[in-house]
């Protein structure tokens, strides 16, 4: 299909065409409810292709209410990872407490879903890839508002003008940082670092995820399946940001080497895994704050704006709220600006109230103190007798309004 209102000269561009920066989660979502709304949508991706990976991520709540109404429910239920146990370990190994997995997140017995990331990833591009146009290995270099549009260069030299233009592009947007300003801004670290990688089963666990913990260090194996790979985490307390273990893969390997020497259990196979691993993902835990979403005719949507970072399990579930309600207020038909005002408007309570789930996360993944560490296992120990636990009310705590019909 044509999208509609597409410049093809390079010249005048309608109002209503939209470039989205980022094809993870939060840009293939909102590129669909464009669509649905009669926009002329065109994502562009820095990766060659679409980027699989990563650890399995939650939909929770709100965010699940935003799935169906795309459709998309049965096919994440058939994809949902059937986590039945979660077993904590103390320093040599041995067992503090073992769960369900909901006892410790909060979730919603069979409403809640998990989903390995890639897969999420890989449905929603399917649901869009045949309207909207989708240019891989690519960039935006520079990005110049005028009244008319946005003008656009990409990195491969294309110019391109855009009615609106959404930064859909993650944690470290460029988006964010060439309209709004450098990271350290609204970059709120949270005093730890991760690594996720895949590797191999050898423990032959199945459906299941064992942390081990001694304070402020952390190795976790997440086994979504029989005979699957297994998803490995390490993560570990650091005052600051290891600024140079974030540019320099050698830096890194070396911080990590020397943070678990000595470590019990399985964590000197795990940190050995690591090093064999081609699909190493090492951040910092933090959350994106920000005064304002938008600026002129550039807007922000998913962990560019306001990620609540992986201790909160809720990034992919406010990307998907994000992106419907960012789609919703500009399918209203209003200008850009009362559109971007209204998005703000619905979406910042919900945000607000999981990123502050980040202290609950923190406290039960990655207790820094012995002190914390005792607290933290008396507490699952208690959860073991106690009745499985309800959702939490942030996952649920908007209410999703409906989407305009098609104009
Ligand atoms: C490969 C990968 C693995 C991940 N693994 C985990 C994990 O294990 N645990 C966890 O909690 N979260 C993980 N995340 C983050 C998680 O997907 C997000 O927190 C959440 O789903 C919100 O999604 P998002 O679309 O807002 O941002 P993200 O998922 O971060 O997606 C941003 C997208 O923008 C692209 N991009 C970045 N810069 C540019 C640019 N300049 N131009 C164009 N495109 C750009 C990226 O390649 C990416 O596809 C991962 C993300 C990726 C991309």
């Amino acid at each position: 299909m044509t999208p509609i209102g597409r410049s093809t000269d390079g010249g005048t561009t309608a109002q209503r065409t939209v470039l989205i920066s980022g094809a993870s989660i939060a840009g293939p979502a909102l590129a669909y409810w464009l669509h649905r709304s009669g926009y002329a949508v065109t994502v562009v991706e820095k990766a060659g292709a679409l980027r699989d990976g990563g650890y399995p991520v939650d939909v929770r709540g709100t965010a699940t209410e935003v799935v169906r109404r795309m459709g998309i429910l049965p096919r994440l239920r058939e994809a949902h990872l059937d986590v039945r146990r979660c077993t904590f370990l103390d320093a040599d190994g041995g067992e503090v407490a073992s769960l369900s997995p909901r006892a410790v997140a909060g979730g919603a017995e069979g409403q809640d879903l998990e989903v390995r990331r890639g897969e999420l990833a890989a449905i929603l591009y399917a649901l869009v890839r045949d309207d909207v146009e989708f240019l891989f290995g690519d960039s935006v270099d520079t990005l110049d508002q005028s009244g008319h549009g946005v003008d656009v260069t990409f990195r491969s030299g294309l110019r391109r003008t855009f009615g609106l233009v959404i930064g859909a592009d993650g944690m470290h947007s460029h988006t964010r940082h060439s309209v709004f300003g450098p990271a350290e801004r609204f970059h709120h670290y949270l005093g730890y670092c991760f690594a996720i990688f895949t590797m191999p089963n050898t423990f032959g666990l199945s459906g299941e995820v064992t942390v081990w913990n001694t304070p402020g260090r952390a190795a976790a194996l997440h086994a979504v399946g029989e005979g699957e790979e297994l998803h490995a985490l390490l993560s570990f307390h650091r005052p600051q940001p290891p600024v140079e273990a974030l540019r320099d893969p050698g830096a890194r390997r070396d911080l990590i080497a020397t943070v678990f020497a000595g470590a019990g259990w399985e964590v000197p196979g795990i940190v050995d895994a690591m090093g064999e691993a081609d699909d190493v993902f090492f951040d910092t835990a933090g959350q994106i704050r920000m005064p304002h979403w938008s600026s002129g005719r550039v807007a922000l949507v998913g962990d560019a704006a306001y990620a609540p970072s992986f201790l909160t399990g809720q990034g992919t579930s406010l990307a998907l709220v994000g992106a419907y309600m960012l789609a919703r207020a500009l399918a209203a038909g209003r200008d850009h600006t009362a559109a971007f005002t209204a998005y703000e408007r619905g979406l910042r309570g919900f945000v607000a109230m999981n990123q502050a789930l980040v202290g609950n996360g923190a406290a039960t993944l990655f207790p820094t103190t012995a002190r914390d560490l005792e607290r933290r296992n008396a507490m699952l120990r208690g959860l073991v007798t106690m009745p499985s636990a309800t959702a939490r009310p942030a996952h649920s705590a908007l209410a999703l309004p409906g989407f305009p019909p098609v104009r």
